[in-house]
């Protein structure tokens, strides 16, 4: 018989075909032919199960497995290659964990049973964790004896595998829970009994391994949540419900009192008879959470009471389009009754303050943040004073799109502001005392000075009361100003201060009344006036004094307003005028009084005095009202505003009539005088002219000479007379000039030779330029030549030369006499033309004379309309000028 037609391995799909195919004469089994029933049967029910089997059979335990079981076997592996071969063979690789199994099989031990367990081995080209649940059997032979093994195997890697994974999985989300620190809860609806992780059994204050009563549980939910919460749970309870659940509520550990809050999230399962078969979710720690919640809410509530309590407005400008969104406190701040747009708002800036508003909003887009404050003018023309703050807020590319800010009115605290940092600067630097009184009259404030001028120190300075300070302090009178100074300005008083060491001092007391935090106080500054009270004692005394010397002087006083000549005069001024102390007297009555030969002289004078910054000073005659005519003698000097325009001429006037008489009589005294010498002297010169020629007749020569020198003593007396005489006549207005035109050179040599001829001392050397004719008084002109050549010749005593220059300047001719004698001091230089002025000095009375010759000199050539003047150096010698008009025929009858 074919061995493929064997009746007991009929079938069994592709193992049944391989098997059939299979040469079992080469393996220990040896040929089917002689295979014993028990394996024939065994094979048979291997073959034809759809449930995964493998079969060992014979000593080698050689392999059989059927078309269920080939997939386990994988591809690659031992399949189909290892069918028949031994068990040891076959399966290699875990014969160390088979072999136990099949020994304890096969000696008898009944069947094995093996769950999921892991059986790695060799299939899909490497060692794969393969799971299995098997159950070796024992196949018995017609001996009794166990001559195979069936093993019934279903491979369990799959479930294995899902099961790890799922128990990985819970792990995991255990972890998570953990981390997240979630508790966890599940309830069986049925006995309301719950487990929990650890975390929520300490939320609630439970032992670790307590399982958990709900009415238990509850009672560590804070009393005002329980009945929130436990309606919450028999709400999820209902399918209606949805099952959901979500709440928050505060705990209170009831071992430690700690308060938490939490929030539970559930989930109720419900069967198909919609009853709840199960409550399980996760409770989270939210205490933190809430907290910060709240602190922004309260911030929140805060900031906007805060804002209502400031008076603040608030603004929300879009940075992208320039709308603006204004609370209502803000509109009303910019007196508008709704919103504000933006164009209005900056329309109502001062427009000195806008620049501010631009400056700062280009530096809030720098920074971030917003400050500006800026003056505003609202519709009724009010203006006050806005502070601007603010905050920019950026999106996700940093570019500025919002800008969120508040604005106050600090009108009153600007205007508060500058005065009191005015006040607080004046403080500082005041050398007044500065005081801040209270009602009570406590200081509130004093400044250093105070501490400084009254000796106390800071600290008893501030226990002080004013009466303390003020002698003359009279309380009704202090509560009677406090009062009044709160709604009026009241006037400077004078009081005295004491100080620590119990001395006094005058002080004068400006002081206003202001309101503080809405405190009424004085503030008070008192200066010092002990300098000034000694400077007005000493101002009345000197006034008196002055008006004592004024009366005595008969110097009148008085005041111009140049640009009125409206005058104020002192009743002596007025006097001087011979008017009364009530009469109008302004610069036009006094020019009328001024006799009219003086009034060009006393205006011009006015005038130089005034554009030269010199005092004016002038003599003239006046009329008085009753027709007497006076002498007066007036000076002045002007003063000048800022911007040096004259505003006021200050001066005396003196009624110098008698002294005017004086002089008069003096003049005339001497006039009379040297008339009466002249005559005698002139007789005497007669005689002496003829008795020298007598006695030289007679050879008397040495009586002779006697009597020469006496005629040149009687000449100098002539000429003193002269001198005299000419003054008197200078004095009066009676010198007289003889008019002739000649030639001015001739002159000068006729002079010098003359006067050479009186000297051997002196050599006097003529620098005579052409000159030509001038018409003048020849002998008065010779006159002043003379008396320059003299002094010349008087106070150049060591020296030789003399040296007379003439010479034409423009249209006039110049004479110049030069010593190099003694010279006259700068200062001394413009007084020599002085009537008897006569340079002081030790030399002074080597050098006789009156000090008249020059006085006369410069009034002649006045006369005769030319100009004198000297130039000299101390010690160098001086030179001496005068100059006339060429031809220029005067005005001779003066
Ligand atoms: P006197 O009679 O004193 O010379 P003058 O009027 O001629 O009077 O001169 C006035 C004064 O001027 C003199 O006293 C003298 O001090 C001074 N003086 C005049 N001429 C000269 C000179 N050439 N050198 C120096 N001093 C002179």
């Amino acid at each position: 018989m074919q061995q493929q037609d064997y009746k007991f391995w009929q079938g069994g799909g592709e193992m049944g075909a391989l098997i059939r195919a299979h040469d079992w004469s080469q393996t220990s089994l040896g040929s089917p032919d002689h295979w014993p029933v028990s394996l024939r049967t065994a094979l048979g029910i291997v073959l034809n199960s759809r449930f995964p089997m493998f079969m060992y059979w014979g000593p080698d335990l050689i392999c059989f497995y059927n078309d269920a079981y080939r997939p386990s076997l994988g591809v690659n592996g031992k399949h189909p290659t290892l069918l028949g071969q031994p068990g040891k063979v076959f399966w290699a690789e875990i014969w160390h964990i088979l072999e136990p199994l099949i020994n304890q099989v096969l000696s008898g031990g009944g069947a094995t049973w093996s769950e999921d367990q892991l059986i790695p081995f060799y299939r899909n080209g490497a060692i794969e964790d393969i799971y299995w649940t098997f159950s070796y059997s024992p196949v018995i032979n017609e001996l009794g004896e166990p001559a195979g093994i069936i093993v019934a195997c279903t491979e369990t890697t799959e479930k294995v595998q899902t099961l790890s994974e799922i128990t990985e999985s819970k792990a995991e989300l255990e972890f998570a829970i953990d981390s997240a620190e979630f508790g966890t809860w599940d309830m069986n609806p049925q006995t309301n009994k719950f487990i929990a992780n650890d975390r929520l059994k300490e939320w609630f204050g439970l032992l670790p391994r307590e399982e958990i009563d709900l009415t238990q549980a509850l009672k560590s939910v804070v009393a005002y949540d329980r009945e929130r919460v436990s309606r919450a749970i028999q709400a999820v309870m209902n399918p209606s419900s949805g099952g959901k659940y979500d709440i928050e509520y505060s705990l209170i550990d009831p071992h430690t009192q700690t308060e938490r809050v939490v929030r539970a999230k559930g989930r109720t399962r419900f069967n198909e008879e919609g009853v709840a078969i199960r409550f399980n979710g996760t409770m989270q720690d939210i205490t933190e959470e809430v907290i910060a919640r709240r602190k922004i809410e309260d911030a929140e509530e805060r900031a906007r009471l805060a804002l209502d309590a400031a008076e603040m407005g608030t603004f929300d400008l879009s940075l992208t389009t320039g709308s603006i969104i204004t609370s209502p406190r803000f509109n009303a701040i910019f007196g508008e009754d709704g919103p504000t747009p933006h164009n209005r708002i900056i329309s109502k800036l001062h427009p000195d303050d806008r620049y501010i508003r631009e400056r700062a909003y280009a530096q809030a887009l720098k920074t971030g943040s917003l400050y500006y404050a800026v003056r505003i003018v609202l519709k009724d023309g009010r203006t006050r004073w806005i502070e601007v703050e603010g905050k920019v807020y950026y999106d996700k590319l940093r570019s500025p799109v919002r800008l969120l800010g508040t604005v106050i009115d600090i009108t009153k605290q600007r205007n508060a502001e500058e005065e009191l940092t005015r006040v607080k600067f004046m403080a500082d630097n005041a050398s007044d005392v500065f005081m801040l009184i209270c009602e009570e009259g406590s200081f509130a404030y004093l400044n250093q000075e105070a501490f400084k001028q009254w000796g106390y120190s800071e600290e008893e300075g501030l226990k002080l009361k004013v009466s303390d300070i003020d002698v003359l302090y009279i309380s009704e009178i202090f509560h009677e100003s406090f009062k009044l100074a709160q709604t009026q300005t009241l006037p400077p008083f004078e009081t005295i201060h004491k100080r620590k060491n119990e001395t006094v001092y005058p002080v004068e007391i400006n002081m206003v009344g202001l309101v503080l935090s809405e405190k009424p106080y004085l503030f008070a500054v008192a200066r010092d006036i002990t300098e000034r009270k000694k400077a007005r004692e000493e101002q009345h005394k000197t006034n008196q004094r002055l008006e004592i010397a004024l009366e005595a002087g008969r110097l009148g006083s008085y005041e111009l307003e140049l640009a009125t000549g409206l005058m104020t005069c002192t009743p002596q001024c007025k006097a001087n005028y011979g008017l009364d102390a009530n009469a109008t007297f302004n610069f036009a009555d006094l020019m009328a009084a001024i006799q009219p030969d003086y009034r060009d002289t006393v205006k011009d004078k006015v005038e130089a005095a005034v554009a030269n910054h010199s005092v004016y000073s002038a003599e003239y005659q006046v009329k008085w009202p009753n027709g007497s005519i006076h002498w007066v003698s007036a000076s002045g000097k002007a003063s000048y505003d800022e911007n040096d325009k004259a505003i006021l001429m200050v001066g005396v006037t003196i009624d110098i009539t008698e002294q005017k008489l004086l002089q008069q009589q003096k003049d005339e005294f001497i006039g009379i005088a040297s008339h009466e010498l002249k005559t005698p002297v002139t007789s005497i010169k007669a005689y002496t002219q003829v008795l020298e020629r007598i006695l030289t007749q007679k050879g008397d020569t040495r009586e002779a000479s006697m009597i020469s020198k006496m005629d040149a003593q009687l000449n100098r007396l002539n000429s003193l007379i002269g001198d005299l005489l000419d003054v008197t006549k200078i004095n009066s207005g009676r010198l007289q000039f003889n008019y002739t035109t000649f030639d001015f050179n001739h002159l000068i040599t006729e002079v010098v030779e003359d006067l050479q001829r009186t000297t051997e001392k002196h050599n006097l050397i003529e620098d005579l330029q052409p000159t030509g004719f001038i018409h003048a008084d020849r002998e008065r002109i010779s006159q002043v030549l003379v008396n320059f050549i003299t002094n010349a010749i008087k106070y150049s005593p060591h020296t030789k030369n003399i040296i007379i220059n003439t010479h034409l300047n423009n249209d006039e001719v110049v004479v110049s006499v030069q010593d190099f004698g003694i010279g006259i001091s700068k200062e001394k230089q413009q007084r020599v033309f002085e009537q008897f002025y006569r340079v002081s000095g030790e030399t002074q009375h080597t050098f006789p004379g009156l000090g008249l010759g020059l006085y006369i000199s410069s009034e002649i050539i006045k006369r005769e309309g030319g100009r004198i003047w000297v130039e000299s150096e101390e010690g160098q010698g001086s030179i001496f000028y005068f100059s006339l008009p060429v031809r220029k025929p005067v005005d001779h009858n003066n």
